[in-house]
C-alpha cells in the first residue's frame, strides 16, 4: 500500500474456497478430507504448506463438485450438515443473521450493547463477563 496509515489484510482465496467447501460439505465430503490426507495435505493450516491441487485431485477422485458445494445458492429452510452439533446459537437467530447481512445491517456487539436473543448464554448456561467489569 502505497499511503501511510493503511494496512490491507487479506485471506487467501484458494484458502477460503476450501474452507467453503468444508464448511458447507456434508458427509459426503469426508472420502475426500482422507483422499487429501493420503496424498499428503497434513499441514494445510501452515500458508506454506497449502497446496489447493492436492484438494481439487482429492475431490475429482471421489466425485465431489467441490465447486457446486462451496458455491451454491441455498435456502434459509435447507438443514445445514453441522446442523445436528449444537454451539448454542438457535438457527433462527442465524436466519436473521443472514437477512440482516443481506441487508447491509450489522449486529451490535452484545457485550456492550445488550443481548440480541442468539440463545448462546441460555443454552449453555453462560454470563458475559468483561475483564474489569464491576457488574460481573
Ligand atoms: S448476551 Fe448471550 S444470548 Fe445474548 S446475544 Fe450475547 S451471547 Fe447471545
Amino acid at each position: 500500500m502505497p499511503r501511510k496509515g493503511v494496512d490491507l489484510h487479506w485471506h487467501d482465496a484458494e484458502i477460503s474456497f476450501l474452507e467453503g467447501v468444508m464448511a458447507r460439505g456434508g458427509r459426503e465430503v469426508a472420502e475426500a478430507i482422507e483422499a487429501a490426507w493420503r496424498a499428503g495435505a497434513v499441514f494445510d493450516a501452515w500458508t506454506e504448506q497449502f497446496r489447493l491441487q492436492r484438494w481439487l485431485d482429492a475431490f475429482e477422485a471421489t466425485g465431489i463438485d467441490a465447486m457446486a458445494i462451496a458455491t451454491r445458492e441455498r435456502e434459509t429452510s435447507e438443514p445445514l450438515p453441522w446442523a445436528h452439533i449444537s454451539a448454542g446459537v438457535a438457527p433462527g437467530y442465524l436466519v436473521r443473521e443472514r437477512q440482516r447481512a443481506s441487508a447491509g445491517e450489522t449486529t451490535p456487539d452484545c457485550s456492550f450493547s445488550g443481548c440480541t436473543g442468539c440463545d448462546v448464554c441460555d443454552d449453555l448456561a453462560v454470563q458475559i463477563v468483561l475483564a474489569g467489569d464491576s457488574r460481573g
